[in-house]
């Protein structure tokens, strides 16, 4: 029988009797069900979270800091379990899994020690002013299907933190590992103050125009970031948006191509290049060009494509077939206009699971589609460059503007170039790394606000000022 896994409101794990199906992308076996919400179970939610949000906004940092704690030790007590579900619904290497179901507890023990205290501007014996931090109130998270559980968590942590309450929303292609860490912290916290609810797409925009929520905090497509800016407005809520990419990865003539080949290799198709920070576009300096491709090449030919819950796994498949016949679709375009494959470009869309060649394209033209929009799969176009004024602006002829990186033997020299990137996040010599400390912050149409550090816990409260004359006191 299929295992069906219940959603999280009021502190009780309940289900709606209807059910949704969910895919393993590698065998599309159906290997379990959850429940399928609509604006019922939506209110449902909400109302608890409002009633749950009027106590836990008055509980102290060090009692939130209780909750996220019992949190952090739930993911990391029951990883192997955890970590093999993830496999088994997102498609991703258990090796990569395990990175994601530890890098989520690390990331929520680690957020949890920030602090807002109040700003003091003045404290003296005529007037006191100072800037509290209130709580924005009841919060709607919606996340994506490539990292499910790092993004969940990323929702649910600053919220928390905060003194907000949160319905979480996965998507409905990964909403299994979620709703398990669901019931492993049902009594972390307060009934209310998270709840994790389950449905098709069509219960995204419901939360987004719900009267009785106050802030919306997404990941996914600018697409449907743009929608969900237009939902919110009405009322006038408030937004954290964290969307789309299309990274550029600069590598300068300096750069060893047998050090680097492998970071590039894995900087473009971790996560089978599902990735929002992933390299989406690569450019090598002509001097290095050949060399470097080759290398790149030479590595990706011993790493094996298949089932995330194999031994040896390196890249699994695309997570859901619509996103496996866009990166098809991509592939097919190339082909037909002539671009030159170093490896991949075959596939073979009757075989069972969602797989992709890897495929690396060899100096495609700037506007190819492959190059111009975001794959969002198994994909690395190379392209050649001679100038740094040039790469520059190659890069940064994009309305996306999430992150990149420049590699190079001087790193001063690579700063520089660094410095010139339209991006939220530059890696140099490295590659998709973030911090707990660090602001998250796409520019351009790559998001909205930030996540994140201090700056990302700022986005789920409202200044207040306080301003007390202490010589005019009516008595
Ligand atoms: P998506 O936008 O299709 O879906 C994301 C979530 O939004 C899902 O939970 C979905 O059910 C929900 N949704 C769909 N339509 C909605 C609507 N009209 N209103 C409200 N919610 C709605 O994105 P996806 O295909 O799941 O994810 C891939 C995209 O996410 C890529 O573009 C990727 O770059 C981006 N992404 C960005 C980041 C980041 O932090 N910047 C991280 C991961 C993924």
């Amino acid at each position: 029988m299929t295992t069906q896994y219940k959603n999280l409101i009021n502190g009780k794990m309940v289900d709606t009797g209807e059910w949704l199906d969910v895919v393993n992308p590698a065998t599309e076996e159906v290997i379990g069900q959850v429940p399928a919400c609509g604006a019922a179970e939506l209110d449902e939610a909400v109302a608890a979270a409002r009633t749950a949000f009027n106590s836990w906004k008055k509980t102290s940092f060090d009692e939130r800091r209780e909750a996220l704690g019992k949190i952090a030790k739930a993911i990391s007590d029951n990883a192997e379990e955890l970590y093999r579900l993830l496999t088994s619904e997102q498609g991703k290497p258990h090796e990569q899994a395990k990175q994601e179901i530890m890098g989520a507890s690390y990331m929520v023990a680690a957020q949890a020690q920030l602090d807002l205290d109040d700003e003091i501007f003045q404290d003296d014996e005529k007037e006191s002013i100072r800037t509290r931090r209130v709580p924005v109130g009841v919060v709607g998270g919606i996340v994506p299907w490539n990292f499910p559980v790092s993004m969940a968590v990323q929702k649910i942590v600053p919220a928390m933190l905060a003194g907000c309450t949160i319905i979480l929303k996965p998507s409905p292609f990964t909403p299994i590992t979620t709703l398990r860490i669901a019931e492993l912290i049902a009594d972390a916290a307060p009934p209310g103050v998270v709840n994790i609810i389950t449905g098709e797409d069509s219960i995204g925009p419901l939360i987004t125009s719900h009267p009785d929520i106050d802030k919306i905090t997404f990941t996914g497509s600018t697409a449907t970031g743009k929608k969900i800016m237009e939902g919110a407005s009405a009322d006038l809520k408030r937004i954290t948006l964290e969307l789309g990419g299309n990274d550029a990865s600069i590598v300068l003539p300096d750069a060893d191509p047998k050090k680097v080949a492998e970071q590039l290799f894995w900087s473009s198709f971790m996560n089978a290049g599902q990735i929002c920070i992933a390299a989406k576009r690569v450019y090598i300096h002509e001097d290095i060009y050949d060399e470097l491709s080759q290398a790149i090449a030479d590595y990706a030919a011993q790493v094996k494509v298949g089932d995330g819950s194999e031994q040896g796994t390196g890249v699994g498949p695309i997570q859901n077939k619509k996103q496996y016949e866009r990166v098809l679709e991509l592939i097919e375009d190339a082909k037909d206009k002539g671009y030159k494959f170093l490896t991949g470009g075959e596939s073979d869309p009757s075989g069972t699971g969602y797989f992709v060649p890897l495929t690396i394209l060899d100096n495609p033209p700037e506007d190819a589609r492959i190059v111009a929009e975001e794959q969002f799969g198994p994909v690395m176009p190379l392209m050649k460059f001679s100038s740094e004024e040039e790469v520059i602006e190659r890069a940064n002829n994009s309305d996306y503007g999430l992150a990149g990186a420049v590699w190079s033997a001087d790193a001063d020299k690579a700063v520089e170039i660094a410095e010139k990137l339209e991006t939220g996040t530059v890696w140099v010599n490295q590659f998709l790394k973030l911090t707990p400390h660090t602001p998250f912050a796409g520019h351009k149409q790559s998001g909205f606000g930030a996540e994140y550090g201090k700056e990302g816990l700022l986005e789920f409260t409202y200044p207040q000022v306080i301003m007390v004359n202490k010589q005019n006191a009516p008595a």
